[in-house]
């Protein structure tokens, strides 16, 4: 039985709640997190969203903890990808992401594989969020809508760039999850630099838009 599991923080990526419940833990392995929590060793870490959600959810009721479709609204890219599907489609990967590990499934319903959207390569962070995350909690976490595509800007902070960590962002390791507590030295590209000097209010504006559709239900008649 798992004697403690981390509570999201404001804006937190669930895989970055597994990565902090790995450091709290003192685990050396990741195969031994990944049993604690899924009560098997393989598991895909996904950045952006999560297979087997409802089996790690069974071992964090005794927490009264928050509820599942919140986990998976609030803490996954869920409503980012499905806000404008059918309804069809929202209830097949709603399927798969609680109760199957299908991640390229998934992937596939959502049309995330075929698509030219180009997602970041590290995971991002603010400074500014870094500061104040640090300052409030003690400690870091990867936030939802820094690793969002397209989005270059902080939501929170509106004139702070978004920065590389040197953590591969889908890149990585598919067995690992790796905590904000590596972030390392940023990394500024500078062609994306040039570009968002030029395109400041564009894409502020994406960024707002971006953030809204990760974060509220649309409730389209699809
Ligand atoms: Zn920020």
């Amino acid at each position: 039985m798992l004697g403690y599991f981390p509570t999201p923080y404001e804006d937190e990526i669930f895989y970055s709640v597994i990565a902090r419940y790995h450091v709290h833990s003192g685990n050396l392995n990741f195969v031994d997190t990944i049993r604690d929590l899924y009560g098997k060793t393989q598991l895909k870490a996904t950045p952006d969203l999560a297979t087997n959600l409802s089996a790690v959810y069974e071992n964090l009721k005794v927490f009264n903890y928050l509820p599942l479709e919140e986990l998976l609204k609030k803490h996954t890219m869920y409503l980012y990808y499905t806000n404008f599907t059918k309804s069809k489609v929202k209830d097949q990967s709603k399927q798969i992401i609680l109760y199957e590990s299908n991640l390229s499934k998934v992937y596939r319903i959502l049309g995330i594989l075929g698509n030219k959207i180009k997602e970041p390569n590290f995971f991002r962070f603010c400074n500014k969020c870094l500061e104040e995350d640090f300052k409030n909690y003690g400690e870091n976490y990867w936030h939802l809508t820094h690793q969002l595509p397209s989005v270059f800007y902080c939501h929170k902070h509106p004139d702070e760039i978004l920065l590389d960590s040197e953590i591969w962002y889908r890149r990585g390791s598919r067995t690992e999850f790796k905590s904000a507590s590596l972030i390392g030295n940023a990394v500024q590209n500078t062609n994306e630099l040039e570009l968002i000097e030029k395109n400041k209010s564009i894409l502020k504006r994406i960024t707002k838009e971006s953030v809204k559709l990760a974060t509220q239900s649309y409730d389209w008649n699809l």
